[in-house]
Order: structure tokens, then sequence, then C-alpha cells
């Protein structure tokens, strides 16, 4: 039996990681939620999964949901206080941090120091502190487990390769709704044009980071991180059909994939439970209803977002951090409907252009630059 946390549990990943728990009653075991606004899910998944303690962000809803959960024998925390409670409990083993942005630096620096294994989809960490938190990981003896789908992928691929040299990371893409666009219809597009991912279905935030291309840069460096290995060898390529979900080219030439439908609870109970593959509801890939599968270059002049996080990656230092707080915040301004989708890209652009370098940040330097890029925006392109 394996003792999980999980940062998010309301979300996209959290759901969906609530599932593989219900679904493996004999093999995982819940021991605190941590959720942001939604108490009404959360209680409910409390009076389903019976964690110790539970978080949420704000103190007014942890009064609420103190009252509401009077019966139960649950501790239930508030703010960055109580995210680093949930990571650092004594009785879990893994930490899912399922959360969304920044905020999931701390708490999982935290749970590594504390020996806990990670299993990560925040990917917004390891990109803006990956360089502190993969050594911290191997001093402590921690695994970095990947959700990611395409670095879950990845980590499959090398499944058995016992060391064998990576020669090339293939991270493929779907192209987001508006692959073939270009610029010019990208102009008045709407935020639910945005929203409609072809073939995931995922939270507000990294949908549109898929149609901006931003996801895909964001991925690059994660897997530079993770697979220490440097971003020329991470080459990304558009995979429209979403059925080949990353792939490992190694020195003689073989290229290994790793095939499966659109489905986030494999990538999910692979980190939670691999490598055992263990049964799985869900549909399977038909291969002749597929038909065919096709390749092409990603369009990295009209979607931007990968080729700045690259720029942003070969620069180091605080620029990730930069490249990822500016997507942040102009993702949350296209969202409230402040700002044109095109926007997102010369938002980034500015920051990178105006925010100061600092070559190897600590984790406090990292929330300075965030501070720092949501005031630059804030005076610059207020709400
Ligand atoms: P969602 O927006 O669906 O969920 C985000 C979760 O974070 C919710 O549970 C939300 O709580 C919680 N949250 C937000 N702010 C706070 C806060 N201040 N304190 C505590 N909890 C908070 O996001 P996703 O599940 O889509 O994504 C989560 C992460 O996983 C992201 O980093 C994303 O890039 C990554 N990822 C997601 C994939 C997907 O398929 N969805 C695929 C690969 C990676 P509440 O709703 O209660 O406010």
């Amino acid at each position: 039996m394996k003792t999980i946390a999980i940062l998010g549990s309301t979300g996209s990943i959290g759901t969906q990681t609530l599932e593989v728990v219900r679904a493996n009653p004999d093999r995982l075991r819940v021991a605190a939620l941590a959720a942001g606004r939604n108490i009404t899910l959360l209680e409910a998944q409390i009076r389903e999964f019976a964690p110790s303690l539970a978080a949420v962000w704000a103190e007014e809803d942890a009064e609420k949901l103190r009252e509401r959960t009077a019966d139960l024998k649950v501790k239930i925390v508030s703010g960055m206080e109580g995210l680093l409670e949930v990571a650092r409990l004594p009785e879990s083993e893994i930490l899912v941090t399922a959360i969304v942005g920044m905020i999931g630096i701390r708490p999982t620096v935290a749970a590594i120091e504390a020996g806990k294994d990670i299993a990560l989809a925040n990917k917004e960490t390891l990109v803006t502190a990956g360089h502190l938190i993969m050594p911290l990981a191997k001093e402590k003896n921690v695994k970095i487990l990947p959700v990611d789908s395409e670095h879950s992928a990845i980590y499959q691929c090398l499944n058995g390769e016992r060391g064998n040299k990576i020669a090339r990371i293939w991270l493929t893409a779907s192209g987001g709704p508006f692959r073939g666009k270009k610029r010019e219809d990208l102009a008045g597009v709407h935020v639910e044009d945005a929203l409609n991912h072809p073939n995931w279905k995922m939270g507000r935030k990294i949908t549109i980071d898929s149609a901006t291309l931003v996801n895909k840069g964001l991925e690059v460096m994660e897997a530079s991180h993770l697979f220490g290995v440097p971003q020329e060898k991470v080459r990304v390529i558009v995979q429209p059909q979403s059925v080949i979900h990353s792939m490992v080219e190694y020195e003689d030439g073989a290229v290994i994939a790793q095939l499966g439908t659109p489905d986030m609870k494999l990538p999910i109970q692979y980190a939670l439970l691999g490598p055992e593959r263990l049964p799985l509801a869900g549909s399977r890939l038909d291969f002749a209803a597929i038909g065919s599968i096709t390749f092409e270059e990603p369009d990295t002049e009209t979607f931007a977002g990968l080729a700045m996080a690259r720029e942003a990656f070969a620069a180091g230092g605080n620029m990730p951090t930069v490249f990822n707080a500016a997507n942040e915040y102009a993702v949350a301004l296209f969202l409230d409907g402040k700002i044109p989708f095109l926007a997102i890209y010369d938002i980034i652009a500015a920051c990178m252009e105006k925010i100061g370098y600092i070559p190897a940040p600590s984790v406090e330097q990292i929330l300075e630059t965030e501070e720092a890029v949501r005031g630059y925006i804030a005076e610059n392109w207020p709400r």
C-alpha cells in the first residue's frame, strides 16, 4: 500500500489521480488533499477518501470547511503554510503536484527535503527551479516521477535500457486548436476557441498554453531537466492525432515510442504504481480506425511560444522564470478577456527584455523574479 498526498486535488489531474486511487483501493491510500477554492468538491473528496489533513488557500474557506466536516477526523489548514504541511506530512510517501503555476515550487522543495517522492504534473516548478530541484532530489534520494504524458512516455521508453545514451528525444505535439493558422488568423480569436483543444481535456491554463505552443516550450525545459539532456537534443515534432506520446532515439538509430489513447490516467497510474502495468479501464487504440499517423514541423513563427522558451532556457538563470511567470499572468489576462490572444507573446517578450538577469537564482530570487514580472505586467497591462 502506497500513501499519497495531492496538491490540486479538485483540478483535472487531481480528480483523475483520485480515479486511479478509486480503482486501486488495495494499493493506494490518500493521506492529504489540497485545493484552491472548490470546497464543495473538496468536502466530497474528504468524505470519500478520508485523508487526515486537507488544505485550502483562503482561511475563510478553511473555516467553512471545518464547519462542514465537523463530524470527521480531518485537520483543515490554509495558505502556503497549509500547502507545506500537506507536502511534508510524515505518513505520506509520494506527493502528487497537480497544482497549477509557480505556487508549487515551495511545497515541492519541502516535500523533497522531507524525503517524499514526487509525481510531478506541475511542470512550472521544474521549469523555474529545475537547477535546484534535480540536485536536491538526487541528494535526498528522491524520485521525480513524470506525470506529463510526453515525459511519462519518455520515462517508459527509457525503461529497460540500462543507461543506454539518449541520442535524441522526440517530443510530440498535437499542434493545438489553431494548427495550420497564420498570425493574421489569430488576431481576433476568442477564449472559447483557444480552450477547444482537439484531443485532450485539461485545465484552462495548460489548454491555452497548448494553443500558444508555450506548453511545448515548457515541456522541452522539463524534459531537459528530468532526463539530463541538453535542449538541442530535445526535438519537437507535431503529430496531430496524439497517438504517439513521445519517443526516444538511441545512438544506434533505433527509436522507441510509447503509444496510447489520450488518457492522463495512464501516466498518473504509471507514476504511482509503475513500472508494473496494472489493468486500466478505458478505450484502446484501434489502428485501422486511426488509418494514418502524420508528422510535421511545428510552425514556430506563428506560435512563437516554443522559440521564446528555447531562448529563455538557453539564457538560463532566472530567464525561464521570467518566461513562465510572464506567461502565467498573460494567460490569466487573456482568460479574463483583458488582452487579445497574440498579446500573450508580446507580454512574454517585453518581460524577457525588461526584467533583470540573475545567473543561478535561489528559490527566494525565483519568487522575487515572479514578483518583478507581476509588477511590470500590472503597470503596463492594467486589469
Ligand atoms: P486545473 O486548473 O484543472 O487544476 C488546478 C488545481 O490547482 C485545482 O485543484 C485548484 O484548486 C488548485 N489550485 C489552484 N490554486 C491553488 C492554490 N492557491 N492553493 C491550492 N490549490 C490551488 O489544472 P490541471 O490539472 O490541468 O493542471 C495542473 C498541473 O498539471 C499544471 O501544472 C499543468 O501544466 C500540469 N499538467 C496538466 C495536464 C492535464 O491533462 N490537465 C497534463 C500535463 C500536465 P481549485 O480548483 O479548488 O481552485
